[in-house]
């Protein structure tokens, strides 16, 4: 008898019939290394399998990561930080105009500062942007029931494929020299109003304009957040 390493039940056969661990753990070699890469990339599981299927079913797909099946998807948190790191890489190698989260505040205000980190750290500031969202979202779609943090996942993929929606229309900007990144964020933003609308019912229209407008109640409420953060910060310096 084999003690696992992970729960310390008893295991005499090749898996721990109490954790699913394996009995052994093998040595890391290229076969290992070879298959985390193709995991990675999947089209049947992975990040591309991830982004093909919250283009095409968003809302399906949201809704059966949340209540039947999370091994196909990436982890949403870590979809969205990939992402926001993926724009912000695009975004300083292309060099086109981040408006994502715009700012012009003169330079020694605490709330400049704030949103000069904002937007130099687009995935921790996506995810704080996504609970001002799901707050919103939570009151506006209450009935379907589902909780604080479900919602809060549906954001993090949806706005990291946003993300990464404004790095290609960014990219294409800069390389076709022609002014399409402003299209971009609009369409970015209507693909998260579209696909936020999908994963509750996308057959009821009354739920696009509730989208639009918890989608910009959570917006203004963050902005608001950051100037009453540096509004306070500035009146005690
Ligand atoms: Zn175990």
């Amino acid at each position: 008898m084999k003690i696992c390493k992970n729960c310390k039940a008893e295991v005499s056969l090749n898996y721990c019939p109490n954790c699913g661990s394996p009995a052994e753990l093998t040595r890391i070699d290229g076969t290992y290394v070879m298959k985390e890469i193709g995991r990675v990339l999947n089209f049947d599981r992975g990040i591309l399998f991830t982004i093909r299927e919250l283009v095409v079913r968003p809302g399906k797909t949201i809704r059966d990561f949340i209540l039947e099946d999370r091994n196909r998807l990436v982890k949403p948190i870590v979809f969205l930080l990939v992402c926001s790191l993926f724009y912000s890489l695009i975004q300083q190698i292309f060099r086109f105009e981040d408006g994502y989260v715009g700012y012009s505040l003169e330079k020694d205000s605490t709330v400049a500062i704030i949103f000069k980190w904002v937007s130099g750290n687009y995935g921790y500031s996506n995810i704080i942007m996504g609970i001002f969202i799901a707050i919103w979202i939570k009151i506006f779609f209450k009935k379907y029931g589902y909780n604080f943090y479900e919602i809060l996942i549906l954001l993090c993929f949806v706005m990291g494929m946003g993300m990464v929606m404004f790095a290609f229309f960014g990219m294409a900007d800069s390389l076709l020299d022609y002014e399409i990144v402003d299209k971009g964020y609009t369409l970015g933003i209507l693909y998260i109003l579209w696909a936020i609308s999908q994963f509750f019912d996308g057959k009821k229209i009354i739920n696009y304009p509730k989208t639009l407008l918890a989608y910009f109640l959570g917006m203004i409420s963050f902005m608001i957040g950051i100037y009453m953060v540096g509004g306070i910060i500035d009146f005690f310096k």
